[in-house]
């Protein structure tokens, strides 16, 4: 239980309304900025504004799977107004407070510097999680912007990383035939394993000659505009790497072959499922942060 423990959510998408929803569960003290329109009336929690005194009670910050823009403001889609998070405002929140955030930025870094900063999806567990709902992304966009089956097409994945893995063997499991790109040999060895093609990554123009779709999880431009010379012109690149991903964008655009930035799948294909993932090892992480302090006091 988190009784007692002083818990702001401050904006983040649908997402968030599972963590809020777990949190209540666990008789935390919620406040909530950047909500005001959300319709759906947590009766266990404040909407709130904010304030350095509100800063000063708080034992833990919620912020959304992006964090901050690098100009400090969060994204609140229950809120018009804008939230800008400051190393002011940080500053104000007792020394044992700690910030939870997806991933984040220099910005963020900066304002945290004298508090724990905790990046929740650069955990493997959350990783593996979450390669799941961005599998089905991934699947949902190939069959929309393509007019043939996956079953029987050729698939090249490039990574075999958290999210590399979990697209390879469920393409191959839909019947691609996959082909799937690494740099380090213990990688080629379980692509093997997987009863899927490997191929090194210096190998790859070579290899895209006959791909019909390219799904990038490497977050480095590796799908360049000499890989996508040699693709054919009725392949789809999806690229699920962070911004900016690892394609070239304005190359493909001028060959003529569709090429697909798909960013936070998760939040997009399954936003219940996606918080629930976040929310169960947010509240695991704040518990055993909680358990600690009170063993402390
Ligand atoms: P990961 O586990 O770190 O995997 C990344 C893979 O890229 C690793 O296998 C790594 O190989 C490889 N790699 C990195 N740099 C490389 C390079 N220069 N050349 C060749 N290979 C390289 O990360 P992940 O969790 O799978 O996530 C991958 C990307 O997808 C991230 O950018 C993440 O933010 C993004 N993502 C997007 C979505 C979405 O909805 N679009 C969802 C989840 C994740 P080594 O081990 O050899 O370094």
């Amino acid at each position: 239980m988190l009784t007692n423990m002083h818990i702001a959510v401050i904006g983040g998408d649908a997402r968030q309304l599972e963590v809020i929803r777990k949190l209540i569960e666990l008789d935390a003290k919620v406040s909530l900025i950047g909500f005001d329109q959300l319709d759906h009336g947590f009766a266990g929690a404040n909407k709130e504004q904010v304030s350095e005194g509100l800063f000063q009670e708080l034992d833990a910050i919620i912020l959304p799977v992006a964090g901050t823009n690098p100009k400090g403001e969060v994204d609140t889609i229950f809120s018009n107004e804008k939230v800008i998070l400051t190393q002011g405002l940080i500053e104000k929140t007792p020394k044992h407070a700690v910030v939870y955030s997806g991933i984040s930025n220099d910005y963020l870094n900066q304002i945290t510097v004298n508090r724990k900063l905790v990046k929740i999806l650069e955990r493997d567990d959350v990783a593996i999680y979450n390669s799941i709902p961005t599998v089905e992304g991934t699947i949902m966009m190939v069959i929309q912007h393509t007019d043939y089956t996956i079953h029987g097409s050729t698939v090249a994945v490039l990574g075999l990383g958290r999210t590399g893995m979990s697209v390879a063997r469920a393409f191959a499991g839909l019947g691609a035939k996959v082909r799937v790109g690494a740099r380090r040999s213990e990688h080629i060895a379980r692509i093997s394993e997987m009863g899927l093609t490997p191929f090194y990554m210096h190998e790859i123009e070579e290899v895209m000659k006959d791909v019909d779709i390219c799904i990038n999880t490497i977050p480095h431009l590796v799908v360049t505009a000499k890989v996508i010379s040699r693709m054919p012109s009725h392949a789809l690149i999806v690229d699920l790497a962070s911004r900016p991903g690892g394609t070239d964008f304005r190359y493909a655009e001028k060959r003529g072959i569709k090429a697909i930035l798909a960013p936070g799948l998760p939040g997009v294909v399954a936003p219940k499922t996606a918080g629930k993932i976040l929310a169960g090892v947010l509240t695991q992480l704040l518990g055993e942060e909680w358990k600690a302090r009170e063993e402390k006091e």
